[in-house]
């Protein structure tokens, strides 16, 4: 089963309703980190560096709602941290539920199982399960073997007793394409609803900065993983799948998958923490958008191709003309589409005898940054 109709109507209408408003900046998904403790330490996570004192915070049921309700997306993601480390995460979902939010509870799946008999299968509530690729490179990411296994008997649990289930998954450079497209074949075998995939970023915090990805070969990595897709459900926009093969060009829209955490509302995003706000309406006030993306030059929006913020952007551009709309109804029935060939990555010789890749961004006469690929 795709994401159900009654999900896609109620994101539709809302965007829909905004644009005839007028309203140029809005939240689609709410990223609600209630705590950033966690019961793993993997190397490419930059949220669980905190001292102590932060890690032991949680942030109670009513700040959520709070924030829910003030920020109004219809659809929050709840990652961590481990979200069912939480003493009251079934009440903090239970009460999102009721407000008939669609909710992602995003877990590496270690307690899932024993956590399950505190919540209740709902079409507003999904599991989002952290999978970064087959067992071998999932241990490895997550720096601790056995972690696959538990997550597919959890899958298999949570299916079983009713839930939706969807898969997680973030890319490393290290990723072999075969390999990844064998894992996507295991998890639709399981019975997974959709499956979400985002490269990783590179967070100043984490452990491991040396295997995130670059713009060029993350869009070189998505081409070989999607190009000839099999039966598999992505659980995200077309144009965002389109856009990580460099076949569609989008712009960061940082507002649109807004982060609430112990600390507030981050600016100016989930990948990014340049200070807090009290309230949704301040960081949406006080930002300087302007500042962020790959268009604006700053070195952190660089090489970010991230979902958190060029999901929104594909959303808002299905439904921004009929350009947009027609181009997801078409890779929706047809598959991708056939984008431009890669050129070949020119090597630039250096002392040495070594040599390194040319950059595959460039700057256009009017200042901006435009990925090569798609010319
Ligand atoms: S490009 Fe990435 S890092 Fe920059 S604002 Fe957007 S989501 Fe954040």
């Amino acid at each position: 089963m795709a994401v159900p109709m009654s999900q896609m109507f109620t994101v539709a209408s809302y965007v829909m309703r905004k644009r005839l408003r007028g309203v140029k900046r809005y939240p689609l998904v709410l990223m609600l980190e209630p705590l950033f403790r966690c019961n793993l330490a993997c190397a490419g996570c930059g949220k669980i560096q905190f001292p102590a004192e932060i890690l032991r915070k949680n942030l109670s049921p009513e700040a959520c709602f709070k924030a829910v309700d003030e920020c109004g997306a219809p659809i929050v993601s709840i990652p961590g941290g481990e979200p069912l480390l939480h003493p009251q995460i079934d009440e903090i979902v239970a009460g999102l539920v009721a407000r008939k939010k669609y909710v992602y509870l995003c877990t590496n799946a270690l307690k899932l199982e024993e956590a399950l008999p505190r919540f209740k299968p709902s079409k507003y509530l999904s599991f989002s399960i952290h999978m970064d690729g087959p067992r071998e490179e999932h241990d490895h990411a997550v720096c601790r073997e056995g972690t696959f296994d538990i997550a597919v008997d959890a899958i298999k649990a949570t299916l079983k007793a009713g839930f939706r289930v969807t898969t997680n998954t973030t890319l490393f450079d290290t990723a072999d394409p075969e390999r990844i497209r064998g894992f996507f074949d295991e998890m639709m075998r399981l019975g997974v609803e959709g499956m979400m995939i985002s490269p990783g970023y590179s967070y100043e915090k984490a452990p491991d900065q040396e295997h995130f990805l670059r713009r060029e070969k993350t869009v070189r990595l998505f081409r070989s993983l999607l190009e000839k897709p099999r039966q598999w459900v992505f659980n995200q926009s077309p144009l965002f799948l389109e856009f990580l093969q460099g076949k569609y060009q989008l712009e960061c829209t940082p507002w649109g998958n807004p982060t609430y955490n112990v600390f507030g509302w981050q600016k100016p995003c989930y990948l990014v923490g340049e200070g807090y706000c009290e309230t949704f309406q301040e960081l949406l006030d006080t930002t300087q958008w302007s500042n962020y993306g790959c268009a604006s030059g700053n070195p952190k929006c660089q090489d970010c191709m991230v979902h958190s913020g060029y999901e929104p952007s594909a959303v808002t551009s299905t439904f921004a003309s009929a350009a947009g709309m027609w181009r997801t109804v078409r890779v929706m029935l047809f598959g991708p589409t056939r984008g431009k060939p890669l050129p070949q990555i020119a090597q630039t010789r250096v002392s040495g005898g070594s040599s390194v890749p040319a950059p595959l961004v460039r700057k256009s006469a009017d200042g901006s940054l435009e990925l090569v690929v798609n010319k």
